[in-house]
């Protein structure tokens, strides 16, 4: 039972302090300098919970995670108790408590009329503490069942499901075209918000429980990986390929040098950061830089562009600025589209509402120059240009981060002529199942492009199901059912 009267002794939302900006911005470290335990300041903040009779935040969690179990264990300080709550739903903690957007903290019911428990740091404290204290063991099966899975694609949601199924005893091996493991949290999300090290360890420990990696396969393209060879091979695949064909901005000039797609500069960002040699590298030193999009991966690009020492950054967004209140139409508990503030927009850049990109200007050689703007107003919903406010931007960098419109069908979609439906999403039944008996889609490729705390609890639920047709029953948990209901990133 938790503490009754916490809340009530600790008003005041602790958080651990960033690391000052211009010392950040010198290096790709994490923004937070320490995490694991944060000693008295996260037992009063754990204890701020309330332990509801009921606990809107495991709804707002999609794991279900159990968090009120683990906040109690957390100010009690029983680490070994607390990763083990934490586990029971979450695959990946230490990921969601460093990336997570934090729906449970907008459905917290301390959140109704104080600030809302600190749920996403408890959550990453615990995950820390427990792997510095090697409280995080390989959990090696009893025994294997006959069967053998293929996954493809090693982002958030390949690996959950094939962490669940090497658990149950399937022999389960994960391909993935890049030259390592890990989908977007590898060469997509910046050191800044985590470091690869973390994503690492994880993957150590799947390893040691059997779940074997290979990288550097290009499934449906590389000799011997068609879906036809894929079936073969193995009793069950899960197709967990991402949401990854890039949303265009077709305008005059968008042909121009120096416009690049998010996810071509923050690969590169990435391998350099880490200290990689990469030729050709597309880098924002001394630029003007524009970043079109506003959301996770605008805010991405603009943390690594201020820390390669661009110029400077603006990030533009066609919709209005939010409100910094909960807008009428979305009361508590659900997650609200108010005014947030990522690590990145504190150290630098500006944010520009309500503005439209018409065309790209290049200069004599064909390098883009500058971009011809204009304030929208929405009419019906949809963005109309407001006469008499065009603009001028200088640019010699722009970044396109716009979202993603939906999974690739060249290779294996085509090849087992999965259906596709208009939103570029693989069809999937309410059992995670395609059109082809056999093979299962979970994460991005089926829901549309998501946040990772989605991916896990589809790569965990299509798991379940998956077991289910290898063996006929599963013990394993399945949080969702099929939706495409996210939250846009
Ligand atoms: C820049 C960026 C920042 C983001 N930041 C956040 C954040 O802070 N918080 C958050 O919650 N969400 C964030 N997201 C969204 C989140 O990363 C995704 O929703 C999540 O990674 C989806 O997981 P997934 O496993 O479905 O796919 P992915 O992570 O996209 O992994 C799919 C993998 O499949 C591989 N693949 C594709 N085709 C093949 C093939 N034919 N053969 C072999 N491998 C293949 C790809 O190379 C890729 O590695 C961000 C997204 C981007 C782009
Ligand atoms: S995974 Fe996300 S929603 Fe769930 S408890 Fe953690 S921070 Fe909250």
């Amino acid at each position: 039972m938790a503490d009754p009267k916490g809340f009530l002794k600790t008003r005041d939302r602790e958080l651990p302090a960033r690391r000052p900006v211009p010392i950040r911005l010198q290096d790709w470290r994490e923004v937070y300098e320490h995490r694991p335990e944060d000693g008295p300041a996260l037992a009063r903040q754990a204890g701020r919970c309330m332990d509801c009779g009921i606990p809107f935040c495991h709804n707002g969690c999609p794991l279900g995670n159990l968090i009120p179990e683990w906040n109690d264990l957390a100010r009690l300080g029983r680490w070994e108790d607390a990763i083990e709550r934490l586990h029971a739903t979450n695959n990946f903690p230490e990921f969601t408590g460093r990336l997570c957007p934090a729906p449970c903290e907008t459905s917290c019911v301390l959140g109704i009329n104080q600030p809302p428990v600190t749920i996403k740091n408890i959550e990453v404290s615990i995950a820390d503490t427990a792997f510095a204290e090697g409280l995080v063991e390989p959990q090696v099966p009893g025994r294997l069942t006959n069967a053998t899975v293929a996954v493809i694609g090693s982002g958030p949601a390949g690996l959950a499901a094939a962490q669940q199924l090497t658990r149950v005893g399937h022999t389960v091996a994960v391909f993935e075209r890049d030259d390592a493991i890990g989908g977007l949290l590898r060469y997509g999300i910046p050191e800044f918000k985590m470091e690869k090290s973390v994503l690492d360890r994880r993957l150590a420990q799947m390893e040691a429980e059997g779940t074997r990696f290979r990288p550097g396969v290009a499934v449906g393209f590389d000799e011997g990986t068609t879906g036809t060879d894929l079936l073969e091979r193995y009793d069950a695949v899960v197709l967990a390929m991402g949401a990854t064909v890039r949303r265009e901005l077709p305008v005059p000039g968008c042909d121009l040098d120096g416009i690049h797609q998010a996810m071509e500069y923050l690969p590169q960002g990435n391998r350099a950061a880490l200290g990689e040699e990469v030729p050709g590298q597309i880098s924002a030193e001394g630029k003007d830089v524009v970043i079109i999009g506003g959301g996770d991966t605008g805010a991405d690009c603009l943390g690594t562009a201020l820390r390669q020492g661009a110029r400077s950054v603006t990030q533009l967004e066609i919709m209005p600025r939010p409100g910094e209140d909960r807008p009428e139409g979305q009361p508590w508990p659900t997650y609200p589209m108010i005014y947030r503030v990522a690590s990145a927009h504190e150290e630098g850049g500006e944010r520009v509402y309500a503005t439209s990109t018409a065309q790209f200007v290049g200069d004599e050689s064909g390098r883009v120059a500058e971009l011809h703007v204009t304030e929208v107003d929405f009419v019906d919903g949809r963005p109309s240009p407001v006469a008499g406010t065009e603009r001028v931007i200088p640019a010699q960098l722009v970044l396109l981060a716009m979202g993603f419109t939906s999974v690739e069908t060249d290779g294996v979609v085509s090849q087992l002529g999965l259906e596709v439906d208009q939103r570029g999403r693989i069809v999937r039944d309410r059992q995670f199942a395609t059109n082809v008996p056999g093979v299962f889609v979970a994460g991005d490729a089926g829901r549309g492009q998501s946040l990772i705390v989605w991916a896990i609890a589809e790569g965990r639920s299509a798991a379940a199901a998956v077991d289910s047709y290898l063996r006929g029953n599963t013990e394993l948990p399945a949080p969702i059912e099929p939706t495409t209901m996210s939250i846009a990133v």
